[in-house]
């Protein structure tokens, strides 16, 4: 599972950060949350192919996070897309989204499917789950969370070798789940394999003040990306705006016991993003300042 940050500046986009994209590239899945204006040609400055989205979730309708969409859409219609794309977006995601795909001479040659996702919902899908809650802004905006389901243990050899099974085939059918008959006695496979680990979790704030909501949903979270949007200086600036200071999201990534915080919808007005990620850092030691095209490992607990 790794992290792409595609846009990591808020409001208007800068010559150094485009206005919010956030990709999961997961096994040969891209997860899209937020699609800023520019987004399409920032995956062609990345590792990725926006050929890969299976599905994108709009963090709220405010122009910097959703304006990519139609040239987006328009693009893999032109690289000729079949397979049907997923739109996730809080309350009236489906009358904005298909409001955009009848901007022009365009009728796209795939599916489109648009859901508008309400507050403490679950979305689950083949491998992993998607939760989103309601947070602190100015309009209707949702926080996700993308958990991985939870992975089978590991294998215990030693423990396989020590009850006398013979390493081959009866080890894969034990990993496999199955009971196996070792000279009349069965052996069944909680015996060998150690407790399930639990999947990854990535949790993306969309803007918002300080939330509530939002430490309940990024509880033990991996990776929590945070409007950063003003120093602490401008806290109250921040919130006036329905946003949040540097020291605010490091205190809900403390607050939810993250393990790591990454800030972003950085404001076109700080170039140095050292200043940043030190004021965070005094609250919350594990901090990064994202840029744009930063690509982040997020790795398994043993
Ligand atoms: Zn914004
Ligand atoms: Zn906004």
């Amino acid at each position: 599972m790794k992290l792409i940050f595609l846009g990591t500046g808020g409001s208007w986009p800068s010559k150094t950060r485009n206005v919010p994209s956030i990709a999961i590239k997961y096994e040969s899945e891209v997860i899209l949350f937020d699609c800023g204006e520019g987004t399409q040609r920032q995956f062609m400055h990345s590792t990725l192919s926006f050929m890969q989205i299976s599905r994108i979730f709009i963090s709220h309708f405010h122009g910097d996070h959703f304006l990519g969409l139609p040239g987006l859409i328009q693009s893999m219609y032109l690289n000729e897309r079949s397979d049907p794309l997923e739109i996730y977006g809080p309350k009236g995601a489906e009358h904005i989204i298909s409001n955009l795909l009848k901007l022009g001479y365009f009728t796209p040659s795939y599916d489109i499917i648009i859901q508008d996702v309400e507050d403490g919902q679950t979305l689950k899908f083949d491998k992993y789950s998607v939760s989103a809650c309601s947070v602190n802004h100015n309009v209707p905006t949702l926080a996700y969370a993308l958990e991985e389901f939870e992975r089978p243990g590991l294998f215990n050899k030693p423990r396989a070798l020590e009850l006398g099974i013979p390493e081959g085939p009866l080890f894969g059918r034990l990993q496999k789940g199955e009971s196996i008959d070792l000279d009349g006695k069965e052996i069944t496979p909680d015996m060998v394999m150690g407790p399930p680990r639990r999947g990854r979790k990535f949790v993306y704030s969309g803007d918002t003040r300080p939330s509530k909501s939002l430490i309940k949903l990024a509880s033990d979270c991996d990776v929590l990306v945070h409007d950063s949007t003003f120093d602490a200086e401008l806290e109250q600036k921040a919130n006036d705006y329905g946003h949040s200071s540097t020291k605010q999201a490091a205190e809900i990534a403390a607050k939810a016991g993250a393990k790591q915080l990454f800030l972003v919808h950085i404001s076109p007005r700080y170039e140095d993003p050292e200043l940043l990620e030190s004021q965070a850092q005094t609250v919350f030691p594990n901090t990064k300042t994202a840029s744009d095209l930063m690509e982040v490992e997020i790795k398994l607990m043993k």
